[in-house]
């Protein structure tokens, strides 16, 4: 279960940044998620539920955009989608491809008051 130590990650980058800020309560945060980057935002969100409690993130909501993966095959040249769940090229069916995109993840925003 790695979203625990994510969860605990984006926590500590929150929390002085909203503090310095001085809000008194973060509302929400926003999260870009890769397709490839396996994370799932609704156990990041019950891990946070139960971490941030006492903290000013506490009760926070947890908004995640995707990031659609682009990715090169390797055997036919292909270039575009590939659909995470089946991770393989949609045009040749090769498994061999280059990720250019989606495996991003990163705190874009938090909404705080
Ligand atoms: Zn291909």
């Amino acid at each position: 279960m790695h979203e625990l130590s994510i969860t605990e990650g984006i926590l500590k980058t929150v929390l002085p940044a909203a503090e310095q800020g001085g809000a008194k309560r973060i509302l929400e945060i926003r999260l870009r998620i890769g397709e490839f980057a396996d994370v799932i935002p609704e156990c990041i969100q019950s891990y946070l539920d139960v971490i941030a409690e006492g903290t000013i993130a506490e009760g926070a909501k947890i908004v995640a955009e995707t990031v659609p993966s682009t990715a090169r095959c390797r055997s036919c040249g292909f270039l575009g989608h590939i659909d995470h769940r089946l991770a393989k090229c949609p045009d040749c069916g090769s498994t061999d491809f280059e990720l250019l995109t989606g495996r991003e993840f990163s705190v874009e925003e938090i909404a705080c008051e």
